[in-house]
């Protein structure tokens, strides 16, 4: 691990495996504002993901549309907008939150740990809330998930980290809102197969499952939908135009940030770039390591179909890593289908090999078998090929059971946490990334709080809600991976053993 993590890190990579939320690309996606590079901004946001929209919006928001503000705001984007992680995840919104909250308290004390886990519930809420006051078609579906367990340790880990949260938490909150479901229950609640069959010889045993609130959205939709709000209140968006380098000016205070189609003078200059940070910044080099995720899009099989949209999401829990699972929500383009991603440590050596990589122009053969495979494990029954047809999933659609599969690059950090504030020892240079797999439950709020330091408002009020430990700082900068990622943040909510979000 400590080798991938000193592969050098690219610019995102040319004609990358489009993704099934980019079928097909939004009229923005190949969107220049004006024809030409402005020379000279007040600020350029790096990366159009969810974080950098979230930021333009919270820079932009008191700016009446069809207005412009008294800043100049532009965003550079190497590829299509939004064409990184957020443009080609699962969609889960979900927190959680139960799976790292022990860790968390006995690393940083349980107040902290649970600042962590109001902040991503919050997040949660407000993605959607968002999308429903601001109209914008994402498929938008606020839900329960249930996390099915095929593993004893992580079975009673979860009883043991509930129980703390409902200690930790006050009565009645929702944060802390978690039920256990016996097999039984998983079985004629969720339709999952008691017997899940063998991995490499070993029996997959159901010990049960937690469901909890949480959600699903098309985070490609959501996130262009918000890029066009911004750009109604001036944001000047300059998508296929990488930045190649920063270089700070004599003055010690303005930046010049180079790009193939000329140089911008800024003031500032935002670090929306996750995964690809330390193409640009090399500091962050080892800090923020890349992880290439993986996702199929597929059909139910026919008894599976019969049952109608599956009402929640779904993660699959065993020993060393997860699958994470969207139906697509009622109503929805294509409802019913079934979004899964995961199987990392189902590829060689665990799945060493999808660190370190900025390559999501490909796919990993191992995993697209495995996953292309889970589903019917799973649900019960193989269909299609002469399983078991009384199984839960039954026989496949005639035209196939996958529609689509592609890979996508996240950003680690080594304690698991976001990178959010004032790079040290620089002016005027910000940076919010390192979302591990859990981008859609942190983004929003990172980017609020960012800007809420940017502007003067670094204070108890900000203290009071965003964590300590997601600020960026010299001694987090000196911190390089040592062995695995850091798995307890990361299963399932983000992925450092499945490849995507619980
Ligand atoms: C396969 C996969 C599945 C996932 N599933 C989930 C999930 O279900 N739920 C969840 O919560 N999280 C999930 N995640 C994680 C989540 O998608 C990310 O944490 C989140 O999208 C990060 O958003 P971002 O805007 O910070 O980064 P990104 O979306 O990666 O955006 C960064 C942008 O910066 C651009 N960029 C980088 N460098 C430059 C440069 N030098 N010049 C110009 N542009 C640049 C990139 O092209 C990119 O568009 C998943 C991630 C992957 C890859």
């Amino acid at each position: 691990m400590d080798e991938r993590a000193k592969t050098r890190v690219t610019l995102p990579r040319e004609n990358p495996t489009p993704s099934y939320w980019q079928d097909p690309p939004d009229d923005i996606a190949d969107q220049r504002t004006t024809k030409d590079l402005p020379s000279h901004v007040d600020i350029i946001i790096i990366g159009s993901g969810i974080t950098g929209a979230a930021i333009a919006w919270n820079l932009l928001k008191d700016v009446r549309p069809g207005e412009k503000g008294s800043r100049n705001i532009v965003m550079l984007e190497a590829r299509q907008a939004c064409s990184g992680a957020t443009g080609r995840n699962g969609g889960h919104t979900k927190a959680a939150s139960y799976r790292s909250f022990l860790e968390h308290a006995s690393l940083l004390g349980t107040p902290a740990a649970v600042q962590i886990a109001r902040l991503e519930y919050d997040n949660i809420q407000a993605i959607h809330a968002f999308a429903k006051e601001h109209n914008i078609p994402c498929d938008s579906n606020p839900c329960h998930t249930i996390d099915i367990i095929y593993d004893q340790a992580q079975w009673t880990a979860a009883h043991e980290a509930v129980a703390a949260m409902k200690v930790a938490f006050p009565e009645g909150d929702p944060v802390a809102e978690y039920t256990f479901h016996s097999p039984a229950e998983v079985q004629s609640k969720f339709h999952c197969a008691l017997d899940a069959g063998t991995i490499a010889g070993e029996p997959q045993t159901l010990y049960g499952g937690v469901s909890y609130p949480a959600g699903s959205i098309s985070s490609y939709a959501f996130t262009t939908g918000l890029l066009k709000l911004c750009l109604s209140r001036g944001l000047n968006l300059q998508t296929n135009t990488p930045a190649t380098s920063l270089m700070k000016n004599r003055d010690e205070r303005t930046w010049t940030v180079r790009t193939p189609r000329g140089n911008i003078w800024t003031k500032d200059i935002i670090l929306a770039t996750n995964g690809y940070t330390a193409a640009i910044a090399p500091t962050f080099q080892g800090v923020i390591v890349p992880l290439r995720g993986q996702v199929t899009a597929q059909r139910p099989g026919s008894n599976l179909s019969e049952k109608g949209c599956l009402p929640t999401t779904y993660s699959f829990i065993y020993d060393k890593g997860y699958e994470y699972m969207i139906p697509r929500p009622k109503g929805s383009r294509n409802e019913g289908d079934l979004v899964i991603g995961g199987g990392l440590v189902r590829a060689k050596e665990e799945g060493l090999g999808e660190y370190g990589t900025t390559d999501d122009t490909t796919v990993n053969e191992e995993i697209s078998t495995y996953l292309k495979n889970t589903l019917t494990r799973y649900f019960g029954g193989g269909g299609g090929g002469g399983g078991d047809r009384n199984g839960n999933w039954g026989d496949d659609h005639p035209d196939g059971r996958i529609k689509k599969e592609w890979t996508g690059i996240m950003g680690y950090s080594p304690d698991g946490f976001p990178m959010v504030g004032a790079v040290p020892g620089e002016n005027g240079f910000w940076m919010s990334c390192s979302f591990q797999g859990h981008g859609m439950v942190l983004c929003w709020m990172c980017a609020t709080a960012l800007v809420e330091m940017m502007e003067g408002r670094d204070n108890e009020e900000l203290r009071g809600w965003f964590p300590e430990a997601f600020r960026v700082g010299f001694e987090r900068m000196r911190k390089r991976f040592q062995g695995r990622l850091h798995t307890s943040v990361a299963v399932p909510p983000g992925p450092a053993v499945g490849g995507g979000s619980g």
